[in-house]
């Protein structure tokens, strides 16, 4: 398998992303890819070292990519993002969401 490094250093690119709606509040997330979820844990691990994160703090770092920015429903939960709430996202920015593929079913 080729390595995939072409969006190294440009910000996050909403093209294409598979969009996540918050069933409660509305909030839009997307998906986070494979490359975000190993920078997210690199950056874990550099925070846990610098500042060292007990693993309750860890924890809680993780977490915050599992539920809703808003109102902390979680990730699992989630739906895909209709036209109707990407025209309310346009107010917000997207935020990121880690989910399995197998978690987003409809
Ligand atoms: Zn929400």
């Amino acid at each position: 398998m080729a390595a995939d490094d072409s969006g190294r250093g440009s910000p996050p690119r909403l093209i294409n992303r598979r969009l996540l709606a918050c069933p409660r509040c509305g909030w839009v997330h997307y998906a986070m890819t494979w490359a975000e979820t190993q920078e997210s844990d690199r950056q874990l691990a550099y925070l846990t070292r610098r500042y060292e994160l007990s693993p309750e703090e860890q924890a809680l770092y993780a977490a915050a990519y599992r539920q809703c920015l808003r109102c902390e429903s979680p990730a699992t939960s989630f739906r895909a993002a209709q036209e109707r709430d990407l025209d309310r996202a346009a107010g917000h920015l997207v935020t990121p969401v880690l989910v399995q593929p197998e978690e987003t079913r409809h």
